[in-house]
């Protein structure tokens, strides 16, 4: 390890250690491209954890945002804007329900699942069931939903109702939604696990808990936090897969940086919060909803998602294609990809990429996550896959050296 950078040193010395030293101080960013404080570049196949789909410097991200600084800031919620307005509009459109649907606009995705939670809380039943290994966020009611003992352990007790089954296990949760269905309040589940290394279920797995949760009158709720806004080349994930959940919570990408949440519920769960029920003072703010519909319109004018699909098949393929001992699997969908390792080697991967001027995140020591900005050329995803090869064994020497 080199010695540490001035802006680390400036980490270390002022700010609480909840995720380590960073690895890099980036001081820059255009298209795909960032720059850390030596000036050296790397192509961005993280994208801010899955949150700048226009990449950096977006013209149409610039322009909206400082038209809006420039019209009207912030207001709060005792007043709506034309920014809000839209961008509601717009997402109960995309979401196609034949049911009335409403957005609740919030700050993140933890926030969003919050609102899913208390929500659910409505239905008047208690309990909720959720994927082991999946993750919702880690305020304490998006904690409580997180499958993961370890996160969750130091911060007991959790809100109370919440259990935990398999990933693409139905019958085990049938057999706990028939232990006592008329009191079980919802099912939240990510149509696909992103923290827990891009896990893929069954083609028909959402579909089963739909027609589950429907029977029982139980809420499907869909954390789309990390799926939605096209990552998998579809607005949602999960109504691509034809199914139309009751609740479903969007943030990371939505603003294409921008911190921004939304929860969008139909049917009767669009009706649940009455005046007092939540509150935000910056949710739905001006300069995110604009920051938003440039999002959208940009996805919609430039068929982003078309390219999204062509992008992600293009990587996948051409990376299955080398047939690397090291790789053990490759899936995923769109720009949502998880490379299963045959070893669990992902810190090292993630340093030799960094070598080779490329951001990779290791989601699980053995899982690398690649989820670059939805704008990403084919190119760069040629350049990505043609330095696989030499990263992956720099990692396996390093990590050898180590051990
Ligand atoms: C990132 C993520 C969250 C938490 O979002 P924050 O904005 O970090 O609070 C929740 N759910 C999923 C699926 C995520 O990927």
């Amino acid at each position: 390890m080199t010695s540490a950078s001035p802006l680390q040193q400036s980490w270390t010395n002022t700010m609480m250690n909840a995720y380590g030293t960073p690895v890099l101080g980036l001081v820059r960013g255009k298209g795909c491209i960032v720059e850390d404080e030596n000036g050296k570049e790397y192509l961005d196949l993280l994208s801010g954890i899955a949150v700048n789909c226009l990449g950096h410097q977006h013209p149409a991200i610039i322009e909206a945002v400082t038209d809006q600084l420039h019209t009207l800031g912030h207001t709060s919620n005792f007043f709506v804007h034309p920014p809000e307005a839209h961008l509601a509009e717009r997402l109960v459109t995309a979401f196609g329900s034949d049911q009335p649907t409403r957005v609740f606009f919030c700050n993140s995705g933890a926030e969003a699942n919050e609102i899913a939670f208390k929500l659910s809380r409505l239905t008047g039943r208690r309990r909720i069931f959720t994927h082991l290994d999946g993750f919702h966020g880690r305020t304490m009611g998006s904690l409580a939903l997180t499958g993961q003992e370890k996160k969750r352990a130091p911060f007991e007790p959790m809100p109370a109702g919440v259990e935990y089954f398999p990933f693409n296990d139905f019958a085990a949760l049938q057999a706990l939604v028939e232990k006592d269905p008329e009191n079980t309040a919802a099912v939240i589940i990510e149509p696909i696990m992103g923290e827990a290394g891009v896990m893929v279920p069954d083609d028909d797995y959402l579909q089963k808990i739909r027609d589950l949760t429907s029977h029982y009158g139980i809420l499907m709720i869909c954390d789309e936090v990390q799926t939605g806004v096209y990552r998998t080349g579809d607005m949602f994930c999960s109504r691509a897969q034809g199914v139309v959940p009751d609740v479903v919570t969007l943030a990371k990408g939505l603003a294409g940086g921008f911190p921004i949440g939304a929860v969008l519920a139909t049917g009767p769960a669009a009706g649940f919060f009455q005046p007092g029920s939540h509150g935000t003072t910056f949710g739905g703010n001006p300069y995110s909803c604009a920051a938003g519909n440039a999002v959208l319109d940009t996805i919609e004018a430039e068929k982003l998602s078309d390219h999204v699909r062509e992008m992600g098949e293009r990587f996948m393929s051409s990376l299955a294609a080398l047939h690397l001992p090291l790789v053990a699997e490759i899936r995923g969908r769109g720009l949502l990809i998880g490379v299963e390792l045959a070893e669990a080697i992902g810190p090292f991967v993630e340093q030799a990429a960094r070598d080779a001027g490329f951001i990779i995140n290791a989601a699980r020591p053995n899982v690398l996550r690649i989820a670059p900005p939805l704008i990403i050329s084919g190119e760069q995803i040629d350049q990505a896959v043609a330095a696989f090869p030499g990263i992956l064994d720099a990692a396996f020497h390093a990590a050898a050296a180590q051990s």
